[in-house]
């Protein structure tokens, strides 16, 4: 049997703890599309709510305490319930579309003009500022976690993505940044977004936080971080790995020659 990744108004169904719902369960959804690679498993919209003794609605709170794999899984589907929700009509002519599927390929059809509109990510960056031991971490104003985290923020329209990063780290802390190394990336669905992970170091200089954006920014001691996201999201796992190469790097120093 076919299991769904399941929405109605922007929240997840989610059944005795799983927010993989059999399909046989649930009465047919409004739009369902195959998940590939993992074609048993398919986005389904609902446009009323079903009826099912124990039925839960995850907000994103709780979606992001899933687990890394999982998180990627619900990703896809996010991403593409976004993309459905936000082509329904043409943007160049507003008549109604259709949706497409073909294997992998996936877009909006207009067939009053022909325009072809595919399912979007928008990159962001997220960066730790390094000054010799030291990390930059901050406490966001938009969600109020209590965490210390990396600094992060969209690339602007037609900056790269080193650009925005030394724009942000401006803007929000009034700090110069050098030397950006490229840590990797991850698929961040809340919503739709690519974060592109960097370590950098940054020229002497006060902190001057962005009242806006920032509640407090300090620098930390690698061995004396405060509470840090978790390793599900990728500014968890390079904060632990920044303290990491950093302690390696102090062990490196003090181990005894042995020639
Ligand atoms: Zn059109």
């Amino acid at each position: 049997m076919k299991q769904w990744i399941a929405f109605y108004q922007q929240h997840l169904l989610v059944l005795q703890g799983s927010f993989l719902l059999p399909s046989g369960a649930l009465p047919k959804p409004d739009f369902c599309l195959a998940l590939q690679p993992q074609a048993s498993i398919e986005l389904a919209v609902f446009s009323q709510l079903p009826e099912l003794p124990g039925l839960q609605l995850w907000t994103d709170k709780e979606v992001r305490t899933l687990s890394t794999e999982d998180l990627m899984l619900y990703g896809r589907a996010r991403t593409l319930y976004a993309w459905y929700q936000q082509h329904r009509f043409c943007g160049y002519c507003g008549h109604p579309t259709e949706p497409m599927i073909r294997g992998a390929e996936i877009y909006a059809h207009c067939p009053n003009c022909q325009a072809r509109h595919y399912p979007r990510v928008n990159p962001c960056i997220i960066t730790v500022v390094t000054r010799g031991e030291d990390l930059l971490l901050a406490q966001g104003k938009r969600h109020r976690t209590g965490l210390y985290a990396a600094i992060a923020g969209f690339v602007d329209a037609g900056e790269s993505a080193e650009q925005a990063l030394v724009r942000e780290v401006q803007e929000e802390v009034g700090l110069e940044v050098y030397d950006q190394q490229y840590l990797g990336s991850e698929s961040w669905p809340f919503p739709q977004q690519l974060m592109l992970a960097y370590q950098c170091q940054c020229l002497p200089g006060e902190l001057r936080l962005q009242a806006s954006e920032i509640l407090d920014a300090r620098w930390f001691h690698y061995q004396n971080l405060p509470d840090i996201p978790p390793v599900q999201t990728i500014a968890g796992r390079m904060i632990r790995y920044i303290a990491k190469t950093m302690q390696e790097a102090k062990t490196m120093q003090v181990a005894p020659k042995t020639h």
